[in-house]
């Protein structure tokens, strides 16, 4: 019976090994025609900060494929890291986002804060930076406006040539953002050394922070050690107004989660702004 039960649990493991290899080999092959073939886009969720107002926006890739489906960035990000086509996709997601914003801007005649996760691959990329400028001006937007959302894993990488790098991006008034924090490599003598602006409270903390004092013991801590350091704090994946209320009276800056919005795309983002451009979204 033992050894039934350990070969089908093998067999089993293989299974699911080989679905998933050949899933990403699948979603490799696919994604290389993505582009080309205008199957990504972005949407944009809506950041707001401790007066309710509208901060700024994130923006999150999107990829219907016709074989696949809608395939989650968790998903196919990764396989772009390591199948050399992350520059490639981070270009289309660049240039596209900068022009859609820029659209929106225009229509309603206001800035906004608009932030871009920038995967490791990309952000080491020789010639990144020069690309990005390139597209903030072709789009005729405020270096100042633009936010870059890093990880922590960005800091296993060369620690000598990613610090220069990140003063030179904050010398041209684009803001650092680092976000999932709080659940990758993290050294604090290393975040004192980096120049940034906005820590981001992984959903992780946020999604037990009513229930669990320990979480509620994390978040101050960690919003207190953002707050020394002069960084602005934003909780991410906030989806009750239980959670926007405590993380508010920690002390939370910036808010963002499916309570005030879920992602949206462009011309939805625009009635949202019609929308609540004199309201407020918490008190
Ligand atoms: P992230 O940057 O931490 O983005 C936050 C994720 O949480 C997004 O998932 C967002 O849709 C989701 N989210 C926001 N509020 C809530 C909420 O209240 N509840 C729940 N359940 N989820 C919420 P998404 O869009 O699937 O993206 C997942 C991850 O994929 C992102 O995590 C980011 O690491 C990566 N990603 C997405 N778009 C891009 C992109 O344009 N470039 C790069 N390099 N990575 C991206
Ligand atoms: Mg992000
Ligand atoms: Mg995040
Ligand atoms: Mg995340």
């Amino acid at each position: 019976y033992e050894s039934k039960k350990i070969k089908s649990n093998a067999k089993l493991f293989v299974n699911s090994m080989e679905e998933s290899y050949l899933m990403n080999i699948i979603i490799e092959q696919e994604l290389k025609k993505a582009v080309d073939n205008h199957e990504l886009f972005m949407v944009y969720q809506p950041q707001i900060d401790a007066s309710g107002y509208i901060h700024g926006i994130e923006a999150l890739v999107r990829w219907n494929n016709a074989i696949l489906g809608s395939v989650p960035p968790d998903k196919f990000i990764p396989v772009a890291e390591t199948s050399g086509q992350m520059l490639k996709i981070g270009h289309f997601i660049i240039d596209y986002t900068l022009r859609e914003i820029k659209e929106v801007q225009k229509i309603l005649n206001i800035t906004f804060q608009t932030s871009i996760n920038i995967s490791v691959r990309q952000f080491m990329e020789v010639g990144f930076l020069t690309h990005f400028l390139n597209a903030i001006e072709s789009a005729e937007l405020y270096q100042v406006s633009i936010t870059i959302e890093i990880t922590e894993n960005l800091l296993i990488e060369d620690i000598q040539y990613i610090l220069p790098l990140l003063e030179e991006i904050r010398g041209y008034g684009i803001q650092i953002s680092m976000d999932d924090f709080g659940t990758g490599y993290s050294s604090l003598s290393m975040l004192r050394r980096l120049p940034i602006d906005e820590l981001k409270i992984d959903k992780s903390f946020v999604d037990t922070i009513v229930e669990e004092i320990a979480a509620q013991k994390m978040v101050q801590n960690i919003i207190a050690i953002g707050k020394n350091l002069n960084m602005h704090i934003l909780a991410e994946g906030v989806e009750t107004k239980e959670q926007s209320a405590l993380l508010k009276a920690f002390g939370c800056d910036r808010f963002q989660g499916y309570y005030f919005s879920k992602p949206l795309l462009k011309d939805d983002l625009i009635s949202f702004f019609q929308n609540h451009e004199k309201g407020q979204l918490i008190s």
